[in-house]
């Protein structure tokens, strides 16, 4: 059998890697350090955390990263286990001693008789003769491969400094506050002129707000992303409000079309407006709020906005380089890329966020690749568990509709996180009959979610067909 190649030996790769040779199938890994380095890796090791040591909540009833470290270790992990291994006090949440994990990786792949690593840069698309591979390269591709993968794919771009702007759980917001409004009832296709959120200011509440925007503390440029260029119309909007006090009042908080209809006869001085971000309305983001604030200063001044002030937050704003490619467009339902198929691809790259997001969809490309080689279709995870929403979103079954203009949703990177779930029905009553409210109520929905995900999940496993190797 002719061996599978993943290339990049992060979080993605690895786990790739792992799941293979777990099933008995060869592996060559291409890790392109020490060779070549990137902007923000310091050492050789594998599966080197770039930053944060935390792998965030494990609390797998309650929160949906929580849920991938479960959904992990039910797929026999390494990146989980080597962290488990390697973990070091932090709460509910599962921090590791990022040495003491990169090395247990890196030693796991190296004494794996299946795996083969050869340290490298792949510059450019791999040879024909390699006839499955896995792409893992991370949001720091090297450019020669990633303008290769560019020319294939046939997209405009595939690198470039990403604005994002946060996103909001649609429950977690005062409807008693914000309505919803196109503006001027504008109705654009597949909508009811009712496409927007918005949330009102009056003059004291915007001159608050913007007062609070200039003086928020912002996370600084390093060197490396100084290089990279903007895309036209992205200014962070502590910048565009730090330019003159009216700047936000004539561009994305323009109050100009918007009725309040909790208030009709009262004009707003500026409003906020927030715009479904994914099929099942579960999730919304922040108009125009790209931002490079730090996530505290973030929450902080974002819960200022009237019906956002118990605002939970799916995604906080950032500005930074990043390489995803446009997944849902250029890959298929087994992460594979539509104009060449004997590539998959995996990890930050295709358009998921943080460490277990990458490693996650390194586990399922993995699978996958290893199905195919023994000539079995594995389906993707159900969309409700923590992979199969994730990888909804990532290969397209999440975005939603366009914005009227005829043009697809832009498709931007996304933690996991319970908005990617279809709803679930959840006890509205505790076991005395008493009615659940506020945490109660949510934290109920949580648990039938998280109980439903595993379900589904047992049922999925399944259907692997693989055989597991001896380690
Ligand atoms: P990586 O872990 O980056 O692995 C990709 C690997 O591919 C690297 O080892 C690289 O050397 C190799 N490679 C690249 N090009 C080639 C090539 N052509 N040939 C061979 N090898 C190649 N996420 C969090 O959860 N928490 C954080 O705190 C956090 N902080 C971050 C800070 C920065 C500066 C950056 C850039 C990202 C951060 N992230 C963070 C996101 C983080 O990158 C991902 O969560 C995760 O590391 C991505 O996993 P990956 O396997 O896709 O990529």
């Amino acid at each position: 059998m002719t061996p599978i190649h993943v290339i990049g030996g992060g979080l993605a790769g690895s786990e790739a890697a792992w799941q293979i040779a777990q099933r008995g199938i060869q592996v060559v890994l291409h890790e392109m350090r020490p060779v070549r380095k990137t902007e923000a890796h310091t050492t050789d090791g594998l599966a080197e955390l770039v930053c944060s040591n935390s792998f965030r909540s494990d609390d797998s009833d309650q929160n949906a990263v929580g849920l991938i470290h479960h959904e992990l270790r039910r797929c026999g992990s390494l990146i989980m286990r080597c962290a488990d291994e390697n973990q070091v006090p932090a709460g509910s949440a599962l921090a590791v001693d990022r040495n003491g994990f990169s090395d247990a990786v890196t030693k796991a792949l190296e004494e794996h008789p299946l795996i083969e690593i050869e340290r490298g840069e792949i510059a450019g698309l791999p040879p024909q003769e390699w006839t499955s591979v896995i792409v893992a390269t991370g949001p720091l591709t090297s450019p020669a491969l990633s303008e290769a993968v560019l020319a294939k794919s046939g997209e405009d771009a595939l690198a470039f400094f990403d604005a994002i702007a946060p996103i909001v759980h649609f429950d977690s917001i005062d409807m008693n506050e914000a309505w919803f409004q196109s503006r001027y009832d504008k109705v654009g296709p597949g909508g009811n002129g009712k496409d927007y959120l918005n949330c009102p200011m009056d003059k004291a509440q915007y001159d608050a707000f913007i007062d609070a925007l200039i003086a928020g503390d912002t996370a600084d440029f390093k060197e490396w992303e100084a290089n990279t260029p903007y895309f036209d119309g992205c200014l962070p909007i502590e910048v565009m409000a730090a330019r003159g006090r009216e700047t936000l009042r004539h561009g994305p908080m323009k109050p100009m079309g918007l009725t309040n209809a909790h208030n009709p006869d009262v004009k707003a001085y500026a409003v906020v407006q927030l715009r479904q971000d994914n099929a099942l309305g579960t999730l919304y983001n922040m108009v125009g709020f790209q931002t490079k604030l730090k996530y505290g200063a973030q929450a902080d001044i974002f819960r200022m906005i009237p019906g956002l002030e118990d605002a939970q937050f799916a995604r906080l704003g950032g500005l930074h380089r990043n390489t995803f490619l446009n997944s849902p467009k250029v890959l298929d339902a087994q992460l594979r890329l539509k104009a060449d198929p004997r590539l998959r691809f995996a990890g930050q790259i295709t358009g998921c966020e943080g460490y277990v997001e990458s490693a996650s969809v390194g586990c399922m490309a993995g699978l996958f690749a290893a199905s195919e080689q023994i000539g079995h279709m594995l389906s993707a995870p159900p969309q409700t568990t923590a992979m199969g929403a994730l990888l909804a979103h990532i290969t397209g079954g999440h975005i939603a509709r366009d914005d009227g203009d005829g043009k697809p949703r832009s498709f931007q990177p996304m933690n996991v996180n319970f908005g990617l779930f279809p709803p679930v029905e959840a006890p509205k009553t505790d076991e005395t009959g008493k009615r659940l409210k506020g945490k109660d109520k949510s934290r109920a929905k949580k648990l039938a979610m998280t109980q439903r995900a595993k379900a589904d999940f047992e049922t999925w496993i399944r259907t692997f067909e693989l055989p597991v190797a001896a380690e």
